[in-house]
């Protein structure tokens, strides 16, 4: 198990059995990468037989030979999460490999910063299609290939700015709006399915490339190291919540983003106090 701390003096180890996803297989989109990699290998550590799918075949082949050395069961394909007939690609190739889908992570997105006036009518749109038609895209294909019959998971990595206003992210909040809102729709409709769909909404998280693009805007904006646990989380702790929510212990939860961000967006005066004992 991968023992990454945040918190300083904190040793991260998994409260659960790492045998949970037995004979479960999970999509991870973006898992070549960041938050999306620390997912997968966080359902692999346990039990879950993963398949990684984006654009670069260097860094999807790189991220599963380092998973298959850490003893997961890891198989990926490329795709371009705009386009359906790639989508709908990896899902079948999932499905040839291991005749089912359980779990499905919508991870992959685009950003850069840019001012509303500075983005280009393709820039923004490049972003609403891959974050938000992406995500759309991928749980269309898995629900009609798989999730329909079996029931299972889908998690949406989603933002925590959307719902305020957030200077140079206007094309990724209105994206991460829309695929909030078909969280919430898609939770409606599946449930009946046997399956719960939910979002995690982090914040600006160390050592990923999302963090990386902004630094000083973002550590402002999300409240990197002023938010009220006091530190940047890692990319464990992302990982542990979507554990959390694809495992039985929530069983009982659909529909909802959660933020995942030391409390940073609900600390509106990021006052920073000292603890008075
Ligand atoms: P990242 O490493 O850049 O991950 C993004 C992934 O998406 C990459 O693996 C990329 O792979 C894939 N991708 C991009 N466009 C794609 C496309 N058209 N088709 C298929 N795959 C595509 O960034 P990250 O920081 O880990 O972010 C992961 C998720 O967390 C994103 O949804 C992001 O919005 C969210 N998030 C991150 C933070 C943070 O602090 N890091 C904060 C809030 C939200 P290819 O280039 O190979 O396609």
């Amino acid at each position: 198990m991968s023992e990454e701390a945040s918190e300083p003096g904190l040793e991260k180890r998994s409260v659960f059995h790492d045998d949970i996803f037995e004979d479960r297989v999970a999509l991870i989109t973006g898992g070549g990468t960041g938050l999306g990699l620390e997912i997968a290998r966080t359902l692999g550590e346990h039990g879950a037989r993963l398949c990684i799918a984006s654009r670069k075949t260097d860094n999807l082949e790189a991220a599963c030979r380092e998973l298959e050395e850490e003893g997961l069961d890891c198989m990926w394909v490329a795709c371009d999460i705009r386009e359906p007939e790639q989508v709908e690609n990896v899902v079948s190739e999932t499905m040839n490999r291991h005749g089912r889908l359980d779990i499905v992570i919508n991870n992959a997105a685009g950003n850069f910063p840019a001012p509303v006036t500075g983005l280009s009518y393709n820039g923004f749109k490049a972003i609403v299609d891959i974050d938000l038609r992406g995500t759309y895209n991928v749980t269309k294909a898995a629900f009609e290939a798989s999730l329909k019959k079996n029931g299972g998971h889908i998690v949406n990595i989603s933002a925590p700015f959307q719902n305020q206003g957030v200077s140079l992210q206007a094309h990724v909040a209105a994206a991460k709006a829309g695929v909030d809102s078909l969280t919430r729709t898609c939770a409606v409709e599946f449930g009946p399915y046997g399956i719960r769909v939910n979002a995690i909404a982090p914040g600006g998280m160390e050592d990923t490339e999302g963090l990386a693009r902004f630094a000083d805007a973002q550590k402002e904006i999300q409240g990197g190291g002023s938010n009220p646990l006091g530190y940047i989380g890692s990319k464990r702790d992302v990982a542990n919540a979507v554990l959390f929510l694809v495992s039985d212990a929530g069983s009982y939860i659909t529909g909802q983003v959660f933020a995942v961000d030391g409390g940073a967006g609900i600390d509106m005066l990021k006052m920073n106090l000292p603890r008075v004992d």
